[in-house]
């Protein structure tokens, strides 16, 4: 039996640095913190994820701006209220929550986030920054990924990693942190010829396909590590993630399991993130 990797142990114990380093920014800058979140329309999941975030920043101290705009904003009002919060001094970090309405340009609105302020790593500076291997904001999900490895001293130089998904929030920044880590690297997709056998070469198997227990234990090598990145409902409406996790549990070395794995770190990364970009203002 694998052993477990517990996210939301490692999540509050890097919670609750950031705490202690938020106090000390708030203390020597004389102001708090502050991250703007802005969430245009009523998805109900995205509605979630801005409540939990803003709620994760109340609990290390970090002032959340939250902005909700109506579905059938135009792109010029969104546009505007992304570039007076780039211009405010009380905000450290925007966060434009996605996915946007269909009639929005989300790369539109992305680009008026200054670097210093994206916080979700995805702008363009940063995602290149991150390709060179160069210091700059990291995409959440996978940064969190990352430190889950560190703190279980698992090792990356010279594995053979598998990403399974190529999406930018998740898969391809994901791919780029363990290549900037020395793992040999594969990124599968849903064109990809024999995903089975890509698969159980793999001494680290990353799975962010957005599918059920999409992968099965015959797609695992013995001893792998399995880090389960998706977030989904099974058919009796359980939230699942994209592996196997009873059946691959026994097969592989450790595991991150669904909920309580890679989830509770997405926030945590998200917040510090946002003390990085504070921090590095702060003279
Ligand atoms: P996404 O944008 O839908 O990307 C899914 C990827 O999976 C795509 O690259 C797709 O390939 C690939 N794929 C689909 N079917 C496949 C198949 N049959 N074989 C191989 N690859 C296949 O999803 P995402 O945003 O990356 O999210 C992935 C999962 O992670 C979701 O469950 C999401 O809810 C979850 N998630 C969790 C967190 C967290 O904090 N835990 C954060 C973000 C996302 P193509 O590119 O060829 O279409």
């Amino acid at each position: 039996m694998a052993i477990i990797i517990d996210g939301k142990a490692l999540a509050a114990e890097i919670r609750a640095e950031i705490k202690t380093r938020v106090a000390g920014y708030t203390n020597r800058a004389g102001k708090k913190i502050g991250l703007a979140v802005v969430l245009v329309g009523e998805n109900s999941a995205s509605q979630v994820y801005v409540r939990n975030k803003i709620k994760a920043c109340e609990e290390v101290g970090v002032k959340s701006y939250a902005f909700y705009l109506p579905s059938d904003v135009p792109q010029s009002e969104l546009n505007g209220l992304i570039a007076e919060l780039a211009n405010d001094d009380k905000i450290n970090g925007i966060l434009v929550q996605l996915p946007l309405p269909e009639h929005l340009d989300s790369e539109q609105a992305l680009k008026l986030i200054p670097t210093d302020k994206d916080v979700d790593g995805f702008s363009p500076e940063n995602v290149g920054k991150l390709c060179m291997g160069k210091n700059c904001s990291v995409a959440c999900t996978p940064y969190g990924v990352m430190k889950m490895l560190e703190k279980y001293g698992i090792e990356t130089k010279g594995k053979k990693a598998v990403v399974v998904g190529r999406s930018d929030i998740v898969g391809k920044p994901m791919a780029m942190l363990l290549l900037n880590a020395d793992a040999t690297v594969t990124i599968c997709h849903s064109k990809t010829k024999n995903l089975g056998s890509e698969c159980v070469a793999a001494d680290i198997i990353v799975a962010a396909v957005g599918k059920p227990k999409f992968i099965t234990a015959d797609m695992i090598k013995e001893g792998a590590v399995v880090i389960d990145v998706g977030m989904n409902r099974d058919e009796s409406g359980k939230l699942c993630g994209d592996v196997d996790f009873e059946t691959v549990k026994d097969k592989c070395s450790y595991i991150t399991p669904v909920p309580g794995g890679v989830g509770p770190m997405t926030i945590t990364m998200l917040l510090y993130n946002t003390l990085i970009a504070a921090e590095r203002n702060l003279h």
